[in-house]
């Protein structure tokens, strides 16, 4: 379905990134990963689906650097198609010990940098009338949690600024969509497990349990296989009229 076209996923060498890049690999769609850590595995991953890879190492706190990776995308790939606003941090802690450097990192990484990327993708896909943005924002997007107040502020920021980026496109062929996951066992949630376990005195598994207990009816994580499968949805023809939708799918959290 994706054949001939170029993905472009922030923060995709892991997580739920690395799982949205492969189901649109998958969909035969030329890749552009971005992130930290290791790079090779995540290549070969891609690479072994047949379809052309390429990484660009850009922090995505630093819109110079957003402007490079977006440069490599359009010389080496003809331009981004699908981007998907994936990078994100967390920090947890009350607003009156929240550390200044972490707010302004949070809102860099999680909200500011799809602005950087969004606005340097759009041209390319209204010359094509063809383009699918595609924000991950949270279930934190709908709805707050105490301690979270950097993270909270910035993904109810992404999904404002999803649906202002939809109305601006609404009669092209560009959709502009957020998803807002529940809880994903990634890296980033592992971290707040083991704090968690560490505070309390409980074993890995009982904080596990305790983690999705709070907010997750499911009591079950969701995969980064299965947000991938709704990138592709919101990639496909039958999702043109989605358009500054932020879809949740989260085990029921926001339901409650
Ligand atoms: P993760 O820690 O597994 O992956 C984060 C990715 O972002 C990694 O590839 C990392 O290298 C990259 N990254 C971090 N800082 C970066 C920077 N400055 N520049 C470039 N890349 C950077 O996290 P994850 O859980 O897969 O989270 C991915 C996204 O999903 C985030 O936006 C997160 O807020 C969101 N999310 C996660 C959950 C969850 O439960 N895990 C739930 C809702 C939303």
């Amino acid at each position: 379905m994706l054949k001939g076209k170029t993905a472009l996923v922030t923060g995709s060498t892991s997580g739920i990134g690395l799982g949205i890049a492969l189901s649109l690999a998958r969909q035969g769609a030329s890749i552009v990963l971005n992130g930290f850590g290791d790079t090779e595995g995540p290549k070969a991953q891609v690479d072994a689906l047949g379809v052309k890879v390429g990484y660009h190492g850009a922090d995505m706190s630093k819109p110079e650097e957003i402007a490079e990776m977006m440069a490599y995308a359009a010389s080496e790939f003809g331009g981004v198609d699908v981007l998907v606003n994936n990078a994100g941090i967390q920090h947890v802690a009350n607003v009156e010990d929240f550390p200044v450097d972490k707010w302004d990192a949070i809102i860099a990484i999680n909200l500011s940098s799809a602005f950087h990327t969004t606005r340097l993708a759009i041209p390319h896909m209204r010359v094509k009338n063809w383009g699918r943005v595609i924000n991950i924002a949270s279930a934190h997007g709908l709805v707050a949690s105490a301690q979270k107040s950097a993270y909270v502020a910035a993904k109810h920021g992404i999904v404002g600024f999803t649906k202002a980026i939809a109305l601006e496109t609404a009669t092209t062929g560009i959709t502009v969509n957020a998803i807002c996951p529940g809880r994903v066992l990634t890296p980033l949630v592992q971290k707040q497990i083991d704090a968690n376990a560490a505070r309390d005195g409980i074993a890995l598994d009982a904080a596990k349990r305790e983690l999705l207990a709070e907010k997750q009816p499911s009591l079950q994580f969701v995969t980064p296989e299965q947000l991938g499968e709704l990138a592709v949805f919101l990639s496909s023809p039958a999702a043109e009229n989605v358009r500054g939708a932020a879809w949740n799918m989260d085990g029921g959290w926001v339901a409650q």
